[in-house]
């Protein structure tokens, strides 16, 4: 019985050391090798979180499959045999100490990425897998019952393959897309790739001006654009509580990345318009009779330091000399300067004009479609004794560890069952 993982992310090394293990407590000879094109396991690991690598999210099944939109109840028995928890009780297990962040992110806590990466590379070996590196896979082709991995060194036989090559984010990790072909070959549909969690490029000069502040606790917000002579939707696409960032090209920050995903899902910038809410604490009508009242009590007090109360001061400046109301104290507030200001507290308007791209992209929406994949055991249902776990399958959640626990759970369902259907 031999066992081919193509790619050593963490789907992939979830999938081998469960696979080998399940092996191990059956009967007869196995072999589960796991292929890599890089000369090191989980590049991706490394790289994530800010190298401190945001493991998953401090939440039940549920709060994951949430962040996974319409894909999210594909994950539901994945996530009932590997939830979050248990993907923390794991990582303890294997000497990672883990943190909770008041975000709800789990970190490491040494917030040393390569600590994760090791325990699992430590883990998947441990169980019986071999893990090989510097190995590109050229293509997977159907060989009677049998598998043929054709690689850039020979080929490799294979019972069952499980396939945990990622999406097409960050290409210059080796993750440029390779596997969706591989799937076509297969006859499995694949739902249009484009980049998710991926910064958004537009904004106003002043914005770009500045570039560098950074929101703890602001709501982007996306709507759909009307077609003409349709009213517009009384309540946004999606909502997004959290940090933001203003950079020289437009916006990053988790709830830009977060939405972004919706941005790109519809094809056409123009499709959407983006809005920040920066005091999502208060209402628009609490805003505007702040306004009122501090124009009638404090009226020599000047308006940016009134609103460093709330945001930081340059863009307290900024938006003051938008609104035409620089250096200007409550009492010289024109109507429209107030109205304006207050607009732009609760309803800024980002314009948006792309994305940094695949480049740039933390994850990749679309992919194998999940309709083709057996959410129980991760089994394509095309191609019996190939399984599809982790980025390359049509999934794509928030910021927030969302995304590893998808890959953990896809692949720790992949190894299980493809090690199972040995028989
Ligand atoms: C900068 C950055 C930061 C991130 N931070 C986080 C975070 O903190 N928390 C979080 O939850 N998510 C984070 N993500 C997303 C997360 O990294 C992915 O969702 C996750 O890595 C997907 O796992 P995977 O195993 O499916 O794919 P990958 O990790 O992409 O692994 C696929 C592997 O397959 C290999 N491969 C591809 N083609 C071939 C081939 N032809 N032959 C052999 N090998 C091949 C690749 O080299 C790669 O190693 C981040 C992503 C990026 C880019």
């Amino acid at each position: 019985m031999n066992i081919v993982i193509v790619g050593a992310g963490a789907a992939g090394l979830m999938a081998a050391a469960t696979a080998a293990a399940a092996c191990r407590e059956q009967p007869g000879e196995s072999r589960v090798v796991v292929l890599e094109k890089n000369r090191k396991a989980g590049v991706k690991i490394l790289m994530s979180g800010g190298t401190r690598c945001n493991i998953t999210h401090d939440c039940g099944p549920a709060g994951i499959m949430e962040a996974f939109g319409r894909g999210g109840s594909f994950l539901r028995q994945a996530l009932a045999i590997l939830p979050p928890a248990a993907v923390v009780e794991l990582f303890n297990s294997l000497g990672v100490a883990t943190q909770v962040e008041s975000t709800g992110k789990v970190f490491p806590s040494s917030n040393r990425s390569l600590d994760v990466r090791d325990a699992l590379l430590r883990y998947t070996i441990e169980a019986g897998a071999e893990v090989k590196l510097g190995v590109t896979v050229k293509s997977i082709e159907r060989d009677g019952e049998r598998f043929l991995v054709r690689m850039d060194d020979g080929d490799m036989s294979a019972d069952r393959v499980i396939v945990t090559s990622g999406g097409r984010s960050y290409p210059g990790c080796g993750t440029i897309g390779e596997g969706y072909g591989w799937m076509k070959s297969f006859g499995h549909s694949i739902v249009q790739t484009r980049p998710a969690l991926v910064p958004l490029v537009g904004g106003e000069a002043w914005m770009h001006e500045i570039s560098g502040v950074t929101l703890e606790h602001v709501c982007v917000n996306v709507w759909s654009v009307p077609e003409p002579g349709r009213k517009a939707e009384k309540r946004p696409l999606l909502s997004r509580p959290g940090g933001f960032l203003f950079t020289h090209l437009g916006y990053s920050g988790p709830t830009a990345m977060d939405v972004s995903g919706v941005i790109t899902e519809a094809g056409d910038p123009t499709k959407t318009r983006l809005t920040l809410d920066l005091i999502p604490d208060k209402s628009a009508a609490e805003v505007e009779s702040w306004f009122e009242n501090s124009r009638q009590r404090d009226g020599r007090r000047k308006v940016v330091a009134a609103m460093m109360d709330w945001i930081p001061r340059r863009l307290a400046e900024a938006i003051s000399l938008d609104a035409g109301a620089a250096d200007s104290s409550f009492a010289e507030l024109s109507r429209v300067a107030l109205t304006k200001l207050s607009n732009h507290l609760k309803r800024l308007p980002l314009p948006v004009t792309g994305t940094r791209g695949f480049e740039k992209a933390e994850v990749t929406g679309g992919g194998v479609s999940l309709r083709e994949v057996d959410p129980r055991t991760m089994q394509s249902r095309l191609v019996p004794g190939l399984f599809i776990a982790g980025e390359i399958l049509d999934l794509d959640g928030w910021i927030g560890g969302y995304n590893f626990q998808s890959a953990f759970s896809t692949g720790y369902v992949a190894g299980q069952h493809a090690a199972k259907c040995s028989g």
